[in-house]
């Protein structure tokens, strides 16, 4: 198995979702030329750490883009779930790793996502091994307030929210015992810490990204291509 070897880790990147809000599936949107997806596998392609890139979507979409690019980890694909979460448990079912590997399970719409936070991630699951999860997150700038109906309810203390980004590791075996569990309470989970942390565990917040953003609306796509455009920029001119 790519992730069986002392130590390394494997990849679950999601992409089974039908992008409602973005009224059709982000994974395959075309940025500077290229499907948003392809981004995704090539930073985890890049990263050292990462032996083996395992998948959940359209099967055949995945594994012709996959080939294409050349990407060389790529592990297979699972069929989507209902939900975000139950596409995360198809997914486990293919990793056929060890307990003890660690799985980056990732959004494939987060497609900026850079090998060296993929990096930082894993020095942090590998310096804390106690922990039951890692998870890259930002301070939230804005004050978030709680609303009902059009009317606030309260204004929460900015100083202890963080918004939350993947890749989020974990050791398969925990991983999977959380998955084993009720349907009804994986359904409702939009990340996969969160089931982590219901059921007892420790989880640890490292330095997201701010470029680090899930394609979710129409303007993220702006937003996607011009950082895209400026990390080219930046390429040229080193090998220039
Ligand atoms: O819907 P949300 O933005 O939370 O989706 C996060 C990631 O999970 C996306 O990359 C999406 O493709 C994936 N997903 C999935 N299966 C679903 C729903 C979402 O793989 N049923």
């Amino acid at each position: 198995m790519p992730g069986d070897k002392p130590d390394s880790a494997v990849a679950l990147v999601l992409a089974g979702g039908i992008g409602s809000r973005m009224g059709r599936p982000k994974q395959f949107i075309d940025l500077l030329g290229a499907p948003a997806l392809l981004y995704t596998l090539r930073a985890f392609e890049e990263a050292p750490e990462v032996a083996g890139i395992y998948t959940v979507g359209d099967q055949s979409h995945i594994e012709d883009l996959a080939g294409e690019a050349g990407i060389s980890k790529y592990a297979g694909c699972a069929p989507p779930g209902e939900s975000r979460s139950l596409s995360t448990r198809n997914g486990l079912r293919l990793c056929a790793e060890e307990d003890g590997t660690l799985v980056l399970v990732h959004d494939g719409s987060r497609c900026l996502i850079s090998p060296d936070l993929i990096g930082r991630v894993v020095a942090a699951a590998r310096e804390d091994p106690g922990a039951d999860g890692i998870v890259p997150a930002l301070p939230v700038s804005d004050t978030v307030k709680v609303a009902k109906n059009g009317t606030v309810l309260e204004t929460l203390d900015r100083t202890k929210l963080f918004a939350a980004q993947t890749p989020q590791a974990f050791r398969l075996g925990s991983l999977r015992e959380i998955y084993a569990g009720p349907e009804e309470r994986l359904q409702v989970a939009t990340d996969d810490a969160s089931l982590v942390e219901r059921a007892g565990g420790r989880v640890v917040v490292v330095a997201g990204e701010k470029t680090n953003i899930k394609l979710t609306s129409p303007e993220d796509l702006i937003l996607a291509e011009a950082i895209l455009a400026a990390r080219e920029g930046v390429r040229r001119e080193v090998r220039s």
